[in-house]
């Protein structure tokens, strides 16, 4: 199918892949249609992305070696016993490839293709299904803030959990807050020394390929490195997983707490929590981030029952926000514009692109948000007894966690999604 115009709301990694996609696919116009003002790279954090989704998604063209990236190959599972760094629980291995958030988006704006018209600032209120065209052809209208209507052959909902889109495509999913938030911090890892007097040099106390997580009655926190903005000055990211304070938050309701807004008592908080709970190195290692990038973030999940409808279609996060502990939401957002594009190519309508783009991304995209329900249950709502965990009973809980799929960091592209049980009723 060749020509055709389309809209993809927000210009996040869902929103850059699928704008490539789409113009890769032969669209005649691409138009973005991003909410926030200038360049979003001071956005998020650290993500990571498992080896082999990286070389799917390398070869379907969308990421390459360009883009700033650190290697991770062991996790090592740890809890507090008295020692500096924690006893380890697990050595596991863990080959992913971290990344600081700005420049992987950096990254993927920079390849969308030169037709694609990026317009910033530009919040949309509302869109619809129509077939308002002058020869009655159907298409769907974008409804903008600043008061306009526009109209395309297809709109792309790549507008995150809070998605307008997806009130139009099926406004009774919502998404359902865990009981839990995460603390997210990062600092340059040359800081690291400060902690040099607790277990020796950074690089040999917590080696630069190794992930951390640090497990507590109730909580965890997650630790590995990233590419800083500055090339060669890498940054330490973590995400400290805990029930929220109990006063004074209103978390049911989709909705996060950007740098810079967490409240004195909110950071105060997770440094209470880190000493209260984490061996010491970790403790002092949460103390080192300063208040401005330490943000907040309840987890949420969202499971949608369909992806489009008519000539709407739902991408990333919009269509389906998995728990964090899956390590799978960039690659699962770039993975959808994936099969967007194969989609394209081989439909000769409309309907057929949107009915296989719906075939193929819909029960992909429900394992995950299982899976991620799965592992936020064993892992933070009914942790284990850490003092009863040795390597070999850590790995048989993680294999339990898993339940047989393959989806840990993401499914393969091209295998068969094995839908994973539901967690058992608590
Ligand atoms: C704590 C945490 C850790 C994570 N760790 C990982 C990890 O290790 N690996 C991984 O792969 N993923 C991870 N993720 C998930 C990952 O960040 C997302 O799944 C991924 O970035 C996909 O996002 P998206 O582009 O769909 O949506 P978003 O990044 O939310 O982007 C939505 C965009 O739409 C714009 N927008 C919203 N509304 C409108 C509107 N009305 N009009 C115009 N624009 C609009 C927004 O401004 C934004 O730019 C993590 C998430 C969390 C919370």
């Amino acid at each position: 199918m060749l020509g055709g115009t389309v809209a993809v709301v927000g210009g996040s990694i869902a929103g850059c892949a699928f704008a490539a996609a789409a113009a890769r696919g032969g669209a005649r116009r691409v138009v973005v249609l991003e909410r926030s003002y200038g360049e979003l790279t001071d956005r998020g954090v650290g993500l990571c992305v498992h080896d082999d989704r990286y070389a799917e998604l390398a070869a379907a063209g969308h990421l390459d070696d360009g883009i700033a990236w650190h290697r991770l190959t062991r996790r090592h599972w740890l809890a507090a016993d008295g020692s500096p760094l924690g006893r380890l629980l697990w050595d596991q291995p863990f080959p992913f490839r971290s990344y600081h958030w700005g420049l992987l988006w950096r990254g993927l704006r920079e390849r969308t293709p030169a037709t694609v018209e990026h317009r910033l600032g530009d919040p949309v209120a509302g869109v619809r299904n129509t077939s308002a065209a002058a020869d009655g052809t159907p298409g769907a209208v974008v409804r903008l803030v600043s008061g306009g209507e526009e109209r395309f052959d297809l709109v792309v909902g790549a507008d995150g959990y809070r998605s307008v889109v997806r009130t139009a495509v099926c406004p009774e999913a919502r998404p359902g807050y865990a009981g839990y938030v995460c603390w997210r911090g990062s600092f340059p890892a040359e800081r690291l020394a400060a902690l040099d007097h607790l277990a020796g040099p950074a690089d040999l106390a917590w080696p630069a390929e190794h992930a951390a997580t640090v497990c507590f009655p109730g909580g965890q926190c997650v630790l590995y490195r990233i590419p800083g903005q500055e090339p060669g000055r890498p940054m330490v990211n973590w995400v400290f997983y805990a029930p929220p304070p109990a006063a004074g938050l209103r978390l049911e309701d989709p909705t996060s707490i950007p740098p810079g807004a967490a409240t004195e008592e909110l950071t105060a908080h997770v440094a209470l929590l880190a000493e209260r709970h984490l061996p010491p190195y970790w403790a002092s290692l949460i103390a080192l981030t300063p208040p401005e990038r330490t943000f907040l973030q309840p987890i949420y999940d969202l499971d949608t029952p369909r992806r489009t409808s008519g000539r709407l279609l739902l991408a990333g996060d919009a269509a389906t926000v998995v728990r964090p502990h899956n390590t799978s939401g960039a690659a699962k957002a770039v993975q959808d514009a994936v099969a967007f594009e194969d989609a394209w190519r081989r439909s000769a309508s409309w309907e057929d692109l949107l009915a296989t783009y719906e075939r193929e991304r819909g029960e992909a995209g429900r394992a995950l948000v299982t899976l991620g329900r799965r592992l936020g249950r064993a892992q933070v709502e009914q942790a284990p007894d850490w003092t009863t965990m040795d390597p070999a009973r850590t790995a048989a809980w993680w294999d339990e966690q898993l339940a047989g799929t393959a989806g840990f960091g993401g499914h393969a592209f091209r295998s068969p999604v094995v839908p994973v049980a539901g967690p058992p009723a608590s």
